[in-house]
């Protein structure tokens, strides 16, 4: 290891790659003064991924969460009817919700008054269990609304959680926001939700800088949408409002960027693609394994991640904010492995922490396929009792630098590093 040198240009975890047509459409608005949420960029990327995706109304908003937010309101009013001006609209309501993943995924279950109960992951997809989704009905017979990510791109096992929805007469919102390309028996992600989401934020597989947009085959509910996010004006010659707004929509200078990103989304995910297959290649003889997809799905690749045997971890203990471990050799563990990678000036990152770990959502349920999970999580130590996957997976777990534009000789570095991690 003393031979290998700090990457001079640091190694991203998943960095914006821009290919100069984005700057020609930003030109464009500018030039025709079209700068501000109307115009031709917008009109393009709305027609271009609905088409892309196979939906029929794309919206385009100022980030993933916006249409997240937008799309817990549609199901809420369905389900619950319109609220008064200060409530929410699921009126304290419980949701159903993937515990591993982003908080934006569930924040806005929060947003409009609801309680998200968190569901635990499985190990074949790290996605939302369907097994424990079916306990969660048990124990939450009401529920009616499920929200459900494709972590890291990986789509999730889509056709048992819409049989165990239809079932419980639930909708679901997709959260495609790390998705956006990836395929569930040969049909995009994106399109399996009553709602859907997707996001252009700076690291995800294509970017506007920022930005999201709400996918749909309803033209009424894009058409909700896209009033909702232009501060629900009515037609009156004056700003009419009956219902709240919301000043969601996106620029049409952002549309320009994300206009010049969607000829590349497949260069990308192919580019991601053989990150992921030389890593699984480098690692083949660690004591690791990467993170896995089913046969019948086809990820986007946006991060390539590794999880370490249970019985090749080295002790790790972490609190709210700091984390140790203890070296032994032919071990590892997150800790040590990103500590490393950031010496050598390369990004790792934790696997998302789980949201019934976050203190923040510490009171809310959390159900795994054994039933109620709140009872002995807190007691959770890695490898021990895996019953609470997500903990699992988080102790055991790692992202690993996954940007696009990482050469084959530097990310036999990458590898190399993390060899020496278990020397
Ligand atoms: C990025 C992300 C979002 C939010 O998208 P923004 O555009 O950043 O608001 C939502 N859910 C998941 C899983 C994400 O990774």
């Amino acid at each position: 290891m003393d031979m290998i040198k700090p990457f001079e240009k640091k190694i991203w975890l998943s960095s914006p790659t821009m290919h100069g047509k984005e700057q020609e459409y930003i030109k464009e608005a500018i030039d025709t003064n079209w700068v501000s949420t109307v115009g031709k960029n917008i009109d393009e990327i709305e027609r271009g991924l609905a088409e892309y995706v196979g939906v029929k109304y794309a919206v385009a908003l100022s980030c993933g969460t916006a249409a997240l937010h937008l799309a817990v309101k549609l199901a809420g009013e369905r389900l619950y009817g319109m609220p008064k001006p200060n409530e929410g609209t699921l009126q304290g309501h419980r949701v159903f919700c993937a515990d591993m993943t982003f908080d934006a995924t569930v924040n806005p279950i929060a947003y409009e008054d609801g309680e998200a109960v968190f569901i635990d992951t499985e190990y074949d997809t790290w996605n939302m269990s369907p097994e424990a989704l079916e306990k969660a009905f048990e124990l939450y017979p009401d529920v009616r609304l499920v929200v459900l990510v494709h972590l890291y791109g990986t789509p999730a096992k889509i056709d048992e959680i819409k049989a165990i929805c239809e079932r419980h007469n639930a909708l679901i919102i997709e959260d495609a926001a790390e998705s956006l390309g990836a395929t569930y028996k040969g049909k995009q992600t994106g399109t399996f939700g009553d709602y859907n989401a997707i996001s252009f934020n700076g690291n995800k597989i294509i970017t506007g800088s920022s930005g999201g947009m709400f996918l749909t085959d309803s033209k009424a509910d894009a058409e909700k949408v896209r009033k909702w996010s232009t501060q629900s004006r009515e037609a009156a010659p004056w700003y009419q409002h009956e219902e709240i707004g919301y000043n969601y929509r996106m620029s049409n200078i952002i549309a320009g960027v994300v206009r010049g990103q969607i000829p590349y989304l497949e260069e990308h995910i192919a580019q991601k693609k053989a990150i992921y297959g030389r890593y699984k290649e480098g690692f083949k003889d660690l004591p690791v394994t990467m993170n896995p997809y089913s046969p019948d799905s086809e990820p986007n690749f946006w991060l390539s991640c590794l999880l370490i045997n249970p019985d090749a971890m080295c002790k790790q203990v972490r609190g709210d904010s700091e984390a140790a471990y203890i070296k032994e050799s032919g071990k590892s563990c997150p800790t040590e492995i990103l500590e490393t990678l950031a010496k050598y000036n390369a990004e790792g990152r934790p696997i998302w922490k789980p949201m019934h770990l976050q203190p923040i959502y510490r009171t809310n349920p959390f159900v795994t396929k054994e039933g109620n999970g709140r009872a002995n999580s807190n007691a959770y130590i890695a490898g021990d009792k895996p019953t609470d996957v997500g903990a699992d997976i988080f102790a055991r777990g790692l992202c690993l630098p996954s940007d696009n534009k990482m050469t084959p000789d530097e990310q036999d570095k990458v590898i190399e590093i993390v060899k020496s991690c278990f020397a």
